[in-house]
């Protein structure tokens, strides 16, 4: 994913400098049969946007290097729907015993309870889990809507979203996972999982998409 679309004769520009750089603008210009004259639009946007270096009399450079604005602009272009999970979810009247031996099986953190009508109604997080497993005894006969975090108070953010924007509210409310909705008339569709572990994925490969 490049954050800046080079058109056919900037990548090719780009490749004749990584090949044979320090190269002068000259001599790009000859191996394409254009003139210098033709070329200087294609390697002033190269070298704005950080792909070339350019060095007074030595010639043109492959920097290897992305600008802070393009490692900026490839942040913002980062998307929910691009990093979110799938998403586990229980029905309300699940025992919370059950919802124990659910989350293990199939690991992750944070269980997402629905309705009959499958629409978004709590979270239940690990510690959900264990409070209620050091206080109660008899854990198979408390249905998971007892314990649960419910609506309205749920954090939640849309597949369009940027990702930046679902990683703040992570950190601003203090949870681990944010269930993706589609908003509906009569309630909400539970359509993807946002957690810690997919932003720090987006994280790396901003990374390594900009060579950092
Ligand atoms: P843990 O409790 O295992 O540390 P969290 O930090 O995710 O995990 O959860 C803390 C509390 O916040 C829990 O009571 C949980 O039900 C609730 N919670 C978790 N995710 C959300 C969310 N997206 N919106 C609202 N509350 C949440």
């Amino acid at each position: 994913m490049s954050p800046i679309e080079l058109n056919k004769r900037q990548d090719t520009i780009l490749q004749i400098v990584k090949e044979n750089g320090p190269i002068t603008g000259e001599q790009i210009a000859e191996r394409l049969n254009l003139t210098r004259a033709t070329l200087r639009p294609d390697l002033a946007i190269l070298t704005m946007a950080g792909f070339l270096d350019a060095r007074p009399r030595v010639g043109y450079f492959y920097s290897g290097k992305k600008t802070m604005a393009s490692v900026t602009e490839s942040m913002m272009n980062l998307k929910v729907k691009d990093f979110q999970s799938v998403p586990v979810v229980v029905s309300e009247n699940m025992m919370v015993y059950d919802a124990i031996v659910h989350m293990f099986l199939e690991d992750v953190g944070t269980l997402f309870v629905v309705d009959h009508r499958s629409h978004l109604q709590g979270v239940l997080s690990r510690k959900d889990l264990l409070r209620t497993s050091i206080g109660t005894q008899n854990l198979n006969q408390i249905p998971v809507h007892i314990i649960m975090t419910r609506m309205p108070n749920i954090v939640f953010c849309h597949k369009t979203d940027s990702l930046i924007v679902a990683a703040k509210k992570l950190i601003e409310r203090q949870v681990d996972s944010l269930p993706v909705v589609n908003e509906k008339e009569d309630g909400f569709e539970i359509v993807g999982r946002i957690t810690k572990t997919n932003i720090t994925k987006a994280f790396i490969s901003l990374a390594e998409t900009h060579d950092l």
